[in-house]
């Protein structure tokens, strides 16, 4: 899951994305508004949460701008204003959720968690493989009746291969999903978390399920 955070307090941002890491989210921050445009309307995000107080650029008219692009990404606000005018202008143009500052992290998450569940019911059920499960909400991993523990990255990445099953996915598509935009795109980082990730949901068993498309990537079936 990749969230946006577009936040111009980098203290915040920094430990709002160290936590959402903690929990597997992929994290990108844009400190201003014209780069939170820019990334809002140029990646794909799982989750976008704008700052309405925002330098250049403010959280209400970055949220116009996506509605009106067509992009349907669930949005929370963050803003340190309650006035009931901010709210009832952010919901009318489309916001899904505020967060009133000062928060705590745990509230910002499971709004988060509430918001992602109703934006799409696809990544929020139970994914399968053959023998192979995996829960988005409690972050569980079945083999047949074995439990697999995972790393966040690790399990980030089983999400995405099994999201898109019987598909292949390349390197590219793997860093842009699993990585935040700054990976480093020449290094080996994929080939090794799927090393990993085979050594411990395909190693013990007879029936392999990731496989290898040399020169294009990897897919997940039985
Ligand atoms: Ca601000």
């Amino acid at each position: 899951m990749r969230i946006l955070i577009a936040e111009d307090e980098e203290k915040l941002t920094k430990y709002l994305k160290k936590g959402l890491e903690e929990s597997s989210y992929v994290v990108d921050i844009a400190l201003n508004g014209t780069d939170g445009l820019h990334l809002a309307t140029h990646e794909t995000y799982d989750l976008i949460i704008l700052d309405i107080m925002l330098p250049e650029y403010d959280g209400l008219s970055i949220l116009k701008d996506v509605r009106s692009a067509g992009i349907k990404t669930p949005v929370i606000f963050l803003t340190a204003k309650d006035s009931v005018a901010d709210k009832v202008d952010g919901l009318n143009i489309g916001a899904d959720d505020y967060i009133i500052k000062p928060f705590s992290f745990h509230e910002l998450l499971a709004r988060i968690r509430v918001c992602l569940r109703r934006g799409s019911h696809k990544t929020t059920s139970e994914l399968t493989v053959a023998d192979l499960t995996l829960d988005p909400m409690t972050r569980k991993v079945f083999r047949g009746k074995k439990k697999i523990e995972l790393s966040p990255i690790e399990f980030s990445l089983l999400e995405y291969l099994m999201s898109n099953a019987g598909q292949v996915v390349t390197r590219t598509m793997i860093s842009e999903r699993v990585w935040d935009s700054n990976f480093e795109s020449f290094s080996n980082v994929v080939d090794v978390h799927i090393a990993k990730l085979r050594s411990k949901i395909d190693r013990d068993f007879d029936i392999k399920l990731i496989h290898t498309k040399r020169g294009a990537g990897y897919v997940i079936e039985e």
